[in-house]
């Protein structure tokens, strides 16, 4: 399938800018343009939010039953298309096709699940203190329209798991997705309208992140804002929000540790943060990144872990094979330079990988760094690449301690095989989501979401449905 321009979708149709403006898509495999796509300019927001106070007061008044068959509906087209969107993902983005497939078929669940958690929305009755002719109702009813701001690293997960929660409480949402991936996100949308959504109940718009944000956030017809991005950019917006007063939820960014135990099975642990770290060339906010291993085992652990990174084939993502793609944009590239020469000349040693690809598209090899010390840049600022940086501990209160020390809070992960240690990590380390003796496993169905600077608000189990919820108090007496 040829990759195709993207256009806005406004108030149910497919448009081009009003003043036609575009801009280019490249692939981060060669750094060819592949296509364009509309760049929006303040009539098209305009418009865009005229069409989500209309989309809004269509879909709240819409039984939530019958909401959750269109939701259900364009989970059925996206499996349907999964193959096709696949090709369009790992064209923009650079993953590989597998990985993109997934990403695809995990938005059908996301969908349903949240189709299915829609109708569970409930208020209570809350018995009257005195008087049984009171009558105390908690009513909880969708915000209004919703502002949505998404990256590039999942281009359509980061926006369906905003879409479906938003969706399923009867929100109206207008998604500014990432220019640089903007066709596998339409795809999204698209899905949802070939399923019969209302018009006007969901938006794209793509153009200059930073005049959308700033144009939307304050604006009257938005009531809550939801975004996904790096923490410096994620505390410019909630500050903006802050000052109109809107709601927030704020996905950013993660440093994640693994603690790897003394009596850590290691081939586990290679294999699941080993799978985990290069998973879309790690670019993922879960993505393990501080490995902090026991003096005893880190050895060991480090060498099978350069083995297992110096394995990977890498490649163009649509090359049969490919088990790593190209960093999605150049800016990943010169980041992963940084961070490795700092590393180096700050005396880390260099186990696998540690170079760029050839010179042409933004491939980087699989790096693992050992003995990388506390100051070095990998170790404080968000690597977002394929470099595994690993230290070693004494003791599990050691690994607690460096993995609480960044003002980051999203993922976490350990490997123990014992309960005591387990239960000490459970309790201690200040992440929202740890994985134990697992690779990262995020479902709908589990909150999503980080602590201290990686953000709040959740995105995933009901939680992710509160969040698109008003809490109104009603008292009806009887007279
Ligand atoms: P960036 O911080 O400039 O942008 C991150 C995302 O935010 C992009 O999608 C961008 O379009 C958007 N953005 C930037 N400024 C904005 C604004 N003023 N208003 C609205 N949206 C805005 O950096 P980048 O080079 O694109 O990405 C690098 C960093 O971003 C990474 O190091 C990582 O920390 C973070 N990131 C995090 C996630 C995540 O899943 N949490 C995803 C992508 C990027």
């Amino acid at each position: 399938m040829n990759y195709p321009n993207t256009q806005l979708f406004i108030d149910g149709q497919w448009r081009d800018a009003a003043d036609g403006r575009t801009l280019a898509v490249l692939n981060p495999a060669n750094g060819r343009e592949i296509g364009r796509v509309a760049h929006a300019g303040t009539p098209d927001l305009d418009a865009a939010l005229e069409a989500a106070k209309k989309g809004f007061e269509t879909w709240r008044d819409l039984a939530p039953v019958e909401r959750g068959r269109i939701m259900r509906r364009a989970a059925v087209l996206m499996r349907e298309r999964a193959a096709d969107i696949a090709r369009v993902l790992t064209q923009e983005q650079g993953k590989p096709l597998a990985e993109a497939k997934g990403e695809a078929m995990a938005a059908a669940d996301i969908i349903e699940w949240f189709a299915d958690e829609g109708p569970r929305v409930y208020g209570r009755i809350v018995p009257s203190r005195g008087n049984p002719a009171l009558r105390q109702l908690v009513l909880k009813d969708p915000v209004g329209p919703v502002a949505a701001f998404t990256p590039w690293n999942f281009p359509i997960n980061q926006v369906v798991r905003k879409v479906g929660a938003a969706l399923a409480s009867g929100c109206s949402m207008l998604v500014k997705a990432a220019e640089e991936t903007p066709a596998a996100p339409a795809a999204l949308i698209r899905a949802f309208a070939d399923a019969g959504l209302p018009p006007g109940v969901l938006g794209l718009v793509y153009g200059n992140p930073a005049q959308i944000s700033a144009y939307l956030i304050p604006h009257p017809a938005i009531r809550k804002i939801t975004f996904t991005g790096s923490t410096p950019v994620g505390k410019q917006l909630a500050a903006l929000a802050g000052q109109h007063m809107k709601r927030v939820t704020m996905e950013l960014g993660g440093h994640a540790p693994v603690i790897v135990c003394e009596d850590a099975d290691i081939a586990l642990a290679v294999k699941s943060a080993g799978g985990a770290k290069f998973r879309n060339a790690g670019q993922v906010c879960i993505s393990p990144t501080r490995f902090l291993v026991h003096r005893r085992i880190a050895p060991e652990f480090a060498a099978e872990l350069a083995k297992h990174a110096q394995g990977l084939k890498v490649g163009d993502g649509l090359a049969d094979g490919t088990q790593m793609g190209p960093l999605a944009n150049p800016r990943r590239l010169t980041a992963m330079t940084e961070f490795t020469k700092d590393a180096i000349e700050r005396g880390a040693t260099v186990l696998a990988g540690g170079e760029r690809i050839g010179d042409t598209g933004n491939f980087w090899q699989p790096t693992v760094l050992s003995d990388v010390p506390l100051q070095a840049k990998v170790f404080n600022d968000e690597p977002f690449g394929p470099l595994a940086a690993i230290r070693t501990v004494e003791t599990v209160d050691e690994a607690i301690a460096e993995a609480n020390r960044l003002p980051y809070g999203l993922a976490g992960y350990a490997f123990t095989r014992s309960l005591k240690n387990a239960d000490l990590l459970t309790r201690r380390v200040e992440v929202g989501m740890l994985w134990i003796n697992m690779p990262a496993m995020p479902s709908a169905e589990m909150p999503f979401g980080g602590v201290k600077d990686s953000g709040y608000g959740s995105e995933g189990g009901p939680e992710a449905l509160e969040a698109y919820l008003n809490v109104r108090a009603i008292a009806v007496m009887n007279v």
